[in-house]
């Protein structure tokens, strides 16, 4: 496969931005390699500088649910860019995201829209630390909740491709209020509450962990979360960013039936477009500027793009939808399950709705980021460039979920299975 003029654009590139890439894992540090460029793409398909075409199972890290260039997000993109790119005053197009997202998530009430998932988790847990009048918070290992410095501390994907276990700029004074527990393990966090629960604002997690591949918690696990934050009187704040309208109609606690104090979401809610978002019960949420006393802002938070890209989105999918990708990507999975075991390769593959992702190991279980971690990245990099050249392409790194989107049909997953078949034996 041809590919020499993404070579040359990332020589470009390095030349005038960091690494070469917006955001580090795009740079396959992870799997080595030069990144590939991209030009278009259009529902499951996407195609690159030299017109090579891959079915891709990125989605632009996960809010591509519709695929590429849904045509009711880019129609009503269109007519909003029409009337206005925005005007830093309310539009009825703000009421209608938070009416559709607090008739979705169970536990939200109230919602404040914002730009990225960074920026939603870290007014999570101002809002948690503002309303407790606490300072520590308690993530999971592997865990990722964005890039904000409080949050920073033993997360996942991009710091675990990188193998930076901690940031340097992340100030030792703040990092002491970062709490570490065991993803899925019930005595650790136990443990934790009894020896500072007093002190603790919040618990972050994501109910579905996405950045460290995908890994479910187990609904005994946020069940005790949600029991140790109501007895010490601490907020229980789920990360949604990605499994958020991606996982099921109500999203993972609505799978899970467990109602969080805080939701953070983000990805599929902006349709393609920056955004995030912070939701929750009236109690908690009024506590935000300007109705209460912690502050929050942003220049273009709810801006008319985003706004109108999310509502197409979140209003076309239902029920049937969710039931479609799980039954789809159940399938796909079945058939790079066999593909591996035909060529004797060992590999567990983790799978909810939507997004799935291989764990190249003996285990027959991967629960936590320990296990995670111990798996066979090396055959994840065959897996990817294999692949690759037969035109799919997978995440850059061994530690990310893959993602189904409604468009990808018999004929893509058929072609992935095949392609998975001629790479296993390779790998
Ligand atoms: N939280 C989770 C669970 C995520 O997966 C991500 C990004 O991948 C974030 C937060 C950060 O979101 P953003 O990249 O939009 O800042």
């Amino acid at each position: 496969m041809n590919r020499v003029k993404s070579e040359s654009l990332m020589q470009r590139a390095l030349k005038v931005i960091p690494g070469g890439v917006n955001s580090p894992v795009r740079a396959f540090k992870g799997v080595g390699g030069t990144p590939i460029f991209f030009e278009s793409s259009n529902g499951p398909y996407m195609t690159d500088v030299d017109g090579n075409q891959f079915i891709d199972y990125v989605g632009s890290w996960g809010p591509l649910i519709h695929g590429h260039c849904f045509p009711e997000t880019l129609n009503g993109i269109k007519k909003q860019a029409g009337y206005s790119l925005g005007f830093g005053a309310p539009t009825e197009l703000e009421i209608k995201i938070a009416e559709l997202i607090v008739e979705r998530v169970p536990s939200i009430d109230l919602v404040r829209m914002v730009n990225s998932g960074t920026e939603a988790t870290m007014t999570a847990i101002r809002l948690a630390r503002g309303f407790t009048g606490r300072d520590k918070i308690v993530k999971f290992e592997g865990c990722y909740h964005g890039h904000s410095d409080s949050l920073l501390v033993k997360a996942g994907s991009g710091v675990l491709t990188l193998g930076l276990p901690d940031s340097p700029g992340v100030p030792t004074d703040l990092a002491k209020h970062t709490l570490n527990s065991k993803f899925n393990d019930i005595e650790k966090i136990t443990e934790l509450f009894h020896l500072h629960g007093d002190d603790i604002a919040a618990v972050i997690v994501e109910p579905i962990a996405g950045n460290m591949g995908c890994i479910p918690a187990e609904a005994k696990f946020l069940e005790t979360l949600k029991l140790l934050t109501q007895k010490f009187g601490s907020l229980l704040i789920f990360d949604e960013v990605m499994t958020g309208f991606r996982v099921g109609f109500h999203s993972a606690q609505g799978l899970y039936n467990i109602l969080p104090d805080l939701t953070t979401l983000g990805k599929v809610i902006g349709g393609g477009l920056p955004v995030g978002a912070v939701g929750g019960s009236k109690e908690v949420m009024n506590r935000l500027a300007p109705s209460g006393d912690i502050y929050q802002a942003g220049t273009l938070s709810g801006n008319p793009l985003t706004i109108i890209a999310g509502i197409s989105v979140i209003e076309s999918l239902t029920p049937q939808s969710y039931e479609d990708l799980k039954e789809k990507t159940d399938y796909l999975v079945t058939g790079l399950t066999k593909a591996a075991h035909v060529s004797n390769v060992p590999v567990t593959i983790n799978v909810v709705c939507g997004m799935f992702s291989l764990f190249f190991t003996d285990q027959n279980k991967i629960s936590d980021y320990q296990l995670a971690s111990e798996c066979n990245v090396k055959k994840y990099t065959n897996f990817f460039h294999g692949m690759l050249e037969e035109g799919v392409y997978f995440a850059p790194s061994a530690f990310e979920a893959a993602f189904i989107s409604t468009t990808h049909g018999e004929i893509e997953i058929e072609k992935t299975i095949e392609a998975a078949n001629k790479v296993m034996p390779r790998i």
